[in-house]
């Protein structure tokens, strides 16, 4: 995991918008960081990047009104500057959250011709084949869809290129998140980096492509290159909900956040409840999935269950479910709770139970999030909260 931030607009200070975008994604990575900003005056881009925790940082960046940025949970090769994102391949500049599984037989190729790396990363062997198909004569996007087929992994990309304004982003299996306002267009991985901002927002989805400069957003898919129409939405969150406000940790306002959070969680409408009520009942063999705290959620859910419900359920870590997929059939039901939705572990799990024929059950922070939109029935907690 890691965290990807775009700006692009009127506003000639990109860098350090992004700058401070990032340090609300540094809870998806924090050994490292780093910012590409087009300068306005010289139309070249210029890397800033260092070891170390984003939160403290406080740096000024050349003018630019388009900026890319990256906050690093290292996968491949060490913390070190070197391996920091943006990598910059001859006029590629990139950054990448995800894994580059076959990355290595590119690079093979690559080194037996001669090239050179700077980095021991995936995500450097990305801006080699980009930059090789531009030299080849393909457009930039051409360049990043024909990438796209070689990578087998999950992954999201920004790329910016050095002749040409505008940055792309391409997904598969990373969230993107695309925010507008009247000045500015944002992509990131979750939407606190932009929040500030805007609450217009366009979910990618995998397979797709968007292009931003200043004003304009272009989304395409990203194997046939075609047009694409995506949904306006507008995301119920306030910037004070995914900031620890004067709290000094986010774990202590969560502690304090209950007695709303509680409320919320309970109640629903009569409608969802009834069609959670009935899927759960008409399965056999039901699974609690999710991550980190929200697996620990599930454990006293299974108490619940056991005491209240008299239903024996299994509650399982999302990244450990496929030593249990050859139990999942069209009667099992898989339950994930996320906040984000976009929790990639929880996707995989979601994907592989829904081929398998079994029903899916949410509850996530995001209506329009992946998990929420792949769901048979979903909850939304994090809502206006009605009079109980
Ligand atoms: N695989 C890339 C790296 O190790 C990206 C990791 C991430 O998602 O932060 O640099």
């Amino acid at each position: 995991m890691c965290g990807i931030f775009a700006v692009t607009g009127s506003s000639n200070d990109a860098g350090s918008q992004v700058l401070k975008g990032l340090k609300t994604l540094e809870y998806r990575g924090y050994d490292s960081w780093g910012v590409a900003v087009r300068e306005s005056k010289a139309n070249i881009v210029t890397v800033t990047k260092e070891v170390g925790k984003i939160s403290n940082v406080n740096i000024s960046f050349p003018q630019g009104i388009e900026a890319i940025g990256h906050t690093r949970w290292a996968t491949h090769g060490g913390v070190t500057v070197a391996n920091s994102h943006p990598h910059q391949v001859g006029t590629v500049t990139v950054v990448h959250n995800g894994i580059f599984e076959n990355y290595a037989e590119h690079k093979k190729r690559f080194l037996a011709e001669g090239a050179t790396f700077e980095s021991e990363t995936d995500t450097e062997v990305i801006g080699h084949i980009i930059n090789e198909l531009l030299e080849q004569g393909l457009t930039p996007a051409e360049a990043i869809r024909k990438t796209s087929n070689e990578i087998q992994g999950r992954f999201s990309i920004l790329v910016m290129f050095e002749n040409s304004s505008g940055i792309y982003a391409a997904r598969r299996g990373s969230p993107l998140i695309i925010g507008r306002d009247k000045n500015q267009t944002f992509i990131a991985s979750d939407i606190p980096a932009f929040l500030e901002k805007t609450r217009l927002v366009n979910y990618l989805d995998d397979d797709e492509m968007v292009f931003i400069k200043n004003g304009a957003v272009q989304f395409s898919d990203l194997n046939t290159g075609g047009p694409i129409k995506k949904r306006d939405i507008e995301v119920p969150w306030k910037l004070e909900q995914s900031e620890k406000g004067d709290y000094k940790h986010f774990m202590i306002k969560e502690i304090f956040d209950q007695k709303d959070s509680i409320a919320r969680a309970i109640n629903h409408e009569t409608d969802i409840l009834n069609q959670a009520i009935k899927l759960l009942k008409d399965s056999n063999g039901t699974y609690l999935v999710a991550c980190g705290t929200a697996h620990k959620v599930c454990l006293a859910a299974e108490y619940f269950f056991s005491s209240i419900a008299g239903r024996k359920i299994n509650v399982v870590a999302a990244s450990e479910m496929k030593y249990f997929e050859r139990f999942i059939n069209p009667r099992t039901a898989v339950v994930a709770i996320s906040q984000s939705g976009e929790t990639a572990d929880i996707l995989e799990v979601f994907e592989r139970a829904k081929a398998r024929g079994a029903k899916l059950l949410s509850l996530t922070n995001v209506e329009s999030s992946s998990v929420a939109r792949m769901s048979d029935v979903h909850f939304l907690l994090m809502r206006v909260q009605k009079k109980l």
